[in-house]
């Protein structure tokens, strides 16, 4: 109850460090990196003592030290004014550890530094990737990795989902001055047939996308 007031009456910003709130952002923060993502265990130091899992967009206590996640920082922050808690403005911070209150920051570089090189696992690694990089190249990887989970191109008509590997490529002929070919990654041959008819039909070219149509509802009667 005590507690509570003293929060209020002390709500002076500091000015020092106050942008370590976003409340744009806050939404769309994530907690740390479970830890078996890691090929070997980390530092102690490196976990969050929210989450528990290795810290994601770290920050640090101004005061003992310890690194928490900045989603954690959040949940463990408390609004200036209870009686707005929506308003934006920088909430107070209340250390889990030593119950600083005043506004966390942004850890050095080197130990940014030394977190990014911990070596991870591609998050595919249970769909078979074998890929193991850096904590903070390994986004890259993923964006392009052949095991990465897509959907059928053939949107309208199929919902399959699978491994990228797995797909197959339906290429679009070039078309007047359209001269970049379009590659779409589908789940079947027919699915391969209907996408390339559809590309066709919007391209006004009637004969050909008959044929593809012809020709899928051939390969589906084979396959039943
Ligand atoms: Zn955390
Ligand atoms: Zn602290
Ligand atoms: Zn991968
Ligand atoms: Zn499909």
């Amino acid at each position: 109850m005590n507690q509570e007031i003293i929060e209020v009456i002390d709500s002076e910003q500091d000015e020092t460090s106050q942008n370590w709130y976003n409340l744009l952002e806050a939404g769309s923060l994530k907690e740390g990196y479970d830890l078996d993502r890691f090929v070997e265990p980390p530092r102690k130091d490196f976990n969050c003592l929210i989450c528990l899992g290795v810290v994601r967009n770290p920050l640090e206590c101004s005061q003992c030290g310890i690194l928490l996640c900045k989603k954690c920082v959040y949940s463990c922050s408390k609004p200036q004014n209870p009686f707005f808690s929506m308003s934006n403005t920088t909430p107070k911070f209340n250390c889990p550890i030593c119950r600083n209150r005043s506004a966390p920051r942004e850890p050095s570089m080197i130990l940014k530094k030394f977190i990014s090189v911990l070596i991870v696992y591609c998050k595919n690694r249970k769909r078979g990737c074998g890929v193991c990089k850096g904590l903070g190249e390994i986004k890259n990887h993923e964006k392009e990795c052949d095991y990465k989970v897509i959907r059928c191109a053939n949107h309208g008509l199929c919902s399959k989902e699978g491994s990228k590997i797995d797909f197959i490529t339906a290429k679009c002929p070039k078309i007047g001055k359209n001269t970049n070919q379009k590659s779409k990654l589908v789940c079947s041959e027919i699915c391969r047939k209907v996408v390339v008819m559809s590309y066709l039909l919007k391209a006004d070219k009637i004969e050909e996308a008959i044929d593809q149509y012809r020709l899928a509802l051939e390969q589906l009667s084979q396959t039943k």
